[in-house]
């Protein structure tokens, strides 16, 4: 299987190729050249377990890496989920389950492709014999995930920028408190964009990125995609045949990295009703498929912070799809976008995506009533998916994070504080960050330091 950009420019590569190149070099995401059909595999793919069935369908996209090896890779990246059925499916009420995306090691769902994307990196430093330093900026989970997916790996060393003072306190303790020599937090005195800014210069820096083998982690790495699309079909194979028959997911989302995966998942053949778009106050995508319009706002901070987003990175690979394949016409529309903040598409695809969104006033009640109602505790992100649900579908709604990572949100909203052993024993751990102004240049010595 090869690889080729959604911006039609780019040659095609190979599997591990793509994902140590990440982004495109001609800016665009990388896609399966085809995407293969899957009618007719999922009869043997029923009773698998998480892994078993990761690496069946994974196996269809990573065909340059031997299938032994690859299968103890896959294994590996999930022994460090505290349930054994890794992504739980909970029934709530007739025609109404949670999928439990929150038991790996940083309790958010990010981490079913970043312990994963851990192990591929490490790979790549043992088949290439070289090293590699990874550098990302975040605004919470995604940090912390690619901190756990790279935790001790030799050949590796992970350096993840985050505004000081504006991640969570639970979340700063997942990325300083891990005692790992190859793990370097750097708080930065500034905001998200500051950090995100400094971060693109030094990318943009060619001489030092090759020198250093940076690579960049974010949200649209190929192999994030591809690992996510496993628990939709995890959970959809779990169902009866008449449920199986009028399944939506409902999605938080943010980048539209999650919602994505189940998407391209139908499109492989699995026979998926519909996808809702939950946002919360930050809704561009929600304002996409309701009107056709694509327009970016002001981000506006939320309780639900890792859907703060304005420009949904992952919705391009979506928008290739939907223009025929035609890598000049994403083109076209990605410059359009760039100069105009925005624009507007006249067909809209009704039949396969909803959209609800939720500002920040509602998420408490919400919380609160599907307590009541259900004797279930959700966290805020999750929230927004009880919004509106279709009581024409079975609802499966993705928790995307432990309640455990937003004590005050919840305790105000039910009274209640949730907890997780894993963010207990994070307590009593010295925390290790260091503090940087957030200028390219403080930021390349840092590295230059402290690169393997
Ligand atoms: C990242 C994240 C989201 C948004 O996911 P996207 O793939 O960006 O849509 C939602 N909820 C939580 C808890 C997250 O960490």
């Amino acid at each position: 299987m090869r690889y080729i950009s959604t911006r039609g420019q780019t040659a095609p590569l190979g599997f591990s190729e793509a994902v140590a190149t990440g982004l495109a070099p001609d800016g665009g995401l990388f896609l399966p050249e085809q995407l293969p059909d899957l009618r007719g595999r999922w009869p043997g793919w029923a009773g698998l377990s998480y892994a078993d069935l990761c690496f069946e369908f994974l196996r269809l996209f990573a065909t340059d890496i031997p299938a032994v090896e690859f299968r103890e890779i896959v294994r590996r990246s999930y022994t460090k989920f505290a349930r054994t059925e890794i992504a739980p499916l909970r029934r709530l009420a007739n025609g109404l389950y949670v999928l439990e995306l929150f038991h790996g090691p940083t309790l958010a769902f990010k981490d079913f492709a970043l312990q994963l994307l851990g192990n591929l990196y490490e790979r790549q430093c043992r088949v290439r014999q070289e090293t590699i330093n990874v550098l990302g900026a975040t605004s919470g989970d995604t940090g912390a995930a690619a901190i756990h997916g790279l935790l001790g790996k030799p050949g590796t060393a992970i350096f993840i920028l985050y505004p000081d003072g504006r991640v969570s306190p639970l979340q700063e303790r997942q990325m300083t408190c891990t005692g790992a020599e190859n793990v370097h937090a750097i708080a930065v005195d500034g905001t998200f964009d500051d950090a995100q800014a400094a971060l693109k210069e030094i990318f943009g820096d060619q001489d030092f990125r090759v020198r250093h083998r940076l690579s960049a982690v974010n949200s649209i790495n190929l192999a994030r995609v591809l690992a996510q699309c496993v628990y939709y079909l995890h959970a959809w194979l779990h169902l009866s045949a008449a449920e199986q028959a009028k399944v939506e997911f409902v999605v938080p989302t943010g980048n539209f990295g999650n919602i994505l995966a189940g998407w391209m998942l139908q499109q492989m053949g699995v026979p998926i009703s519909g996808f809702k778009v939950a946002t919360n106050q930050n809704d561009i995508l929600y304002r996409f498929f309701t009107t056709g319009d694509y327009r970016v706002g002001q981000v506006a901070p939320s309780l639900a912070p890792s859907m703060d987003i304005q420009a949904a990175s992952n919705f391009e690979r979506y928008l290739y799809y939907r223009m025929g394949c035609d890598g000049a016409k994403v083109r076209a529309i990605m410059r359009e976008f760039k100069t105009n903040g925005g624009c507007r598409f006249t067909e809209l695809d009704r039949g396969t995506f909803t959209a609800s969104h939720c500002d920040d006033g509602e998420i408490p009640g919400i919380i609160q009533r599907v307590k009541q109602a259900y004797g279930y505790i959700v966290d805020p992100h999750t929230a927004c998916a009880f919004r509106d649900l279709n009581p024409q579908r079975v609802n499966i709604v993705l928790a995307t994070a432990s309640p455990a990572k937003f004590p005050e949100t919840i305790q105000s909203a039910t009274g209640e504080v949730p907890v997780d052993p894993s963010l207990e024993v994070l307590k009593a751990k010295p925390v290790i960050k260091h503090r940087l102004p957030a200028t390219a240049a403080a930021i390349r010595s840092f590295i230059e330091a402290h690169a393997v």
